[in-house]
Order: structure tokens, then sequence, then C-alpha cells
């Protein structure tokens, strides 16, 4: 099955219903603290695995500014889906460390900062197995002073990106593939390249004929298009509110910086350019500084409706 490989990577999420399964001894500890916090008791968890994204879905009043949200001194920026509801999303690097943390979803309402949710957000870990790569070209391991140093000015540039954009979604609630092909769920696999230990795998892999069409998955503006050592030809989507997406091995970019996309717009060819052994799409993902896998954009994301049962308090 297609999306076998995928699902396997994140168990925490299709095991949600294994947490049910508390022991009974553990609800006697469990019980009493949860009723000393008046409040917590109603309060939800959200589960993300390693690398994931989670959607917040909210619903404000008429008059409400659009809500935003805080997550590890990070602003969660929501997308409107009409006009009393917006979506949220939340991205886990591939490597942060598990454990809860508390998220905070507020709007303006009459002049003031009210917390429309307070929940827990708990990042589950993902057991991420180890991709032994070999035949690939000796300069693209061991690299020479001149590629070292190209690699090195190519990875400030995207540090830079990542840092850059604009702050309020331009994204919509319409995520689609980029490419007609099937993952081939190596997403944050610990590689090695010729018997080297390299940086994990930072994006989803797409094998797929040469030549095959590649098209903005949602609203974007093109970023760093052009010939990169690592990732070949690239295009790089800035999809606002620190979220972005990046494409690599194109045998061809269609786009260039500072171009406007729309869902379904061609922005390359699917190729084998740069660090690659055979014709395949990268597609990674960036969202508030995290590494995530960009297929949660377009399914599998665990879903919060935050507000649902919490009051409303003011701060
Ligand atoms: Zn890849």
């Amino acid at each position: 099955m297609i999306l076998a490989h995928y699902y396997q990577q994140i168990p925490a999420y299709c095991k949600a219903k294994a947490a049910f399964r508390v022991p009974l001894f553990l609800l006697f500890f469990l019980l009493p603290a949860m009723a000393a916090a008046p409040g917590a008791a109603q309060a939800g968890t959200l589960q993300i695995p390693q690398g994931g994204v989670a959607r917040v879905e909210v619903t404000i009043q008429p008059g409400d500014s659009a809500p935003w949200g805080s997550y590890r001194a990070r602003t969660v920026r929501f997308a409107a889906v009409s006009e009393t509801r917006f979506v949220g999303l939340v991205g886990v690097d591939m490597q942060s460390d598990p454990g809860a943390s508390p998220m905070e979803v507020r709007v303006l309402r009459a002049g003031e900062s009210l917390i429309l949710d307070r929940f827990t957000v708990e990042v589950t870990p993902v057991d991420f197995p180890e991709q032994r790569v070999e035949g690939v070209p000796d300069s693209k391991v061991n690299l020479s002073q001149e590629n070292l140093e190209r690699a090195g000015r190519e990875k400030a540039d995207v540090q830079r990106l990542w840092e850059s954009g604009a702050e309020n979604p331009l994204w919509n609630d319409g995520w689609i593939m980029p490419v007609d092909a099937s993952p081939s769920g190596r997403f944050a696999h610990r590689r090695v390249f010729n018997g080297q230990p390299r940086s994990p795998h930072n994006g989803e892999d797409f094998p797929a004929p040469e030549g095959t069409p590649v098209i903005a998955p949602n609203e974007g503006i093109v970023r760093l298009a052009g010939d990169r050592f690592f990732g070949g030809n690239t295009v790089f989507l800035e999809h606002g509110g620190e979220l972005f997406t990046f494409y690599m091995h194109l045998l061809e970019v269609t786009v260039t910086d500072g171009q406007r996309v729309h869902a379904g717009d061609l922005i390359g060819k699917v190729g084998a350019t740069g660090r690659a052994t055979g014709p395949h799409l990268h597609w990674g993902g960036r969202l508030g500084g995290s590494r995530i896998n960009p297929l949660f954009l377009v399914k599998g994301a665990p879903v919060y409706v935050a507000g649902a049962t919490s009051e409303v308090s003011v701060r």
C-alpha cells in the first residue's frame, strides 16, 4: 500500500487509542492530581509525533481579532476557513525532545486578550530507522574545500530564509500533493552515505519518472530558486506564518524568485540533480523553525479543537 511506510512512521498518532488503556492503578494516582488543579481536568491533550504537524481548529465570535497561539515560545498563526472558523498549524521538529508543553490560543475581544483554550501538546517519540545509501559520487560525500564553502554559503542562505517572510499565513486550508507519486517513507531516517553517517533526511522522497510535473501545494512565494550543491535544482516556497516547503533534485525549475504561486501552479519537473541516485522529488518543510514532514500538511495531521471544553478566561 502506498502510505504503509508513511503511517509506520507516525505510530504515536495511529496508536492514539492505546493511550486510553491506562492501568487502573495509574488512575488511582492521576485522579487526585487532576482534581487538585481546577480546570486542568477539562484541558485536552494534543499528541504530535516527532517531525509531525497538527491542526488546531478554533471558532471565534464575530468582532474578535484573528486568533493566535503560543507554543514553546513560538507564535502559532491561524488561517481563516470562514469568518469565524480558523485553523492553525503546529510543527514539531524531527529531533524535538519528547514530552509535554503547554499551548494557549488567544483572541482580542473588546480590547482584552482572552485565552480561548490552554491545553497540553505532547511530543511523542518516533523510532526513525537508519537508511544506508551506496553509490553516491564521492564528491558529494567527501567535499572538496571549494564545495565545503559552497555548501556552507547555501546553508547560511537557508538559515536566513527560515527567519524571514510574512508573519501572517498566505496558505489556506486547501493543501494538495505537489507530485503524482507515492512517498518512500524515508522522512527523518538517519542516513549513511557510502558508509559515512550524515545528517538525518530532512524531507520525504517521491520516486517518479524524470520530467514528472511538480506543482505548488498551496499559496506561496518562490524563494532561493536555483542550483544547490546537495539539493540540485531547488525551489523554496514561503507560505507565510513561518511555514516553508522545498523541492529538490529537479530536472528543471520553472519559476523565479519572488514569483507568487497558487495551488496547482507548475514550479518544476522531477529530476536527479544534486546528491541523488535516481529521479525523485525531495519534499521538505519547515514550520516555526522545526523540521517537519510536509505530508502532514496534506493528510494524517492530528486535530485539536480548541475552546471546545474550557471556559474563556481573561488574561
Ligand atoms: Zn530526499
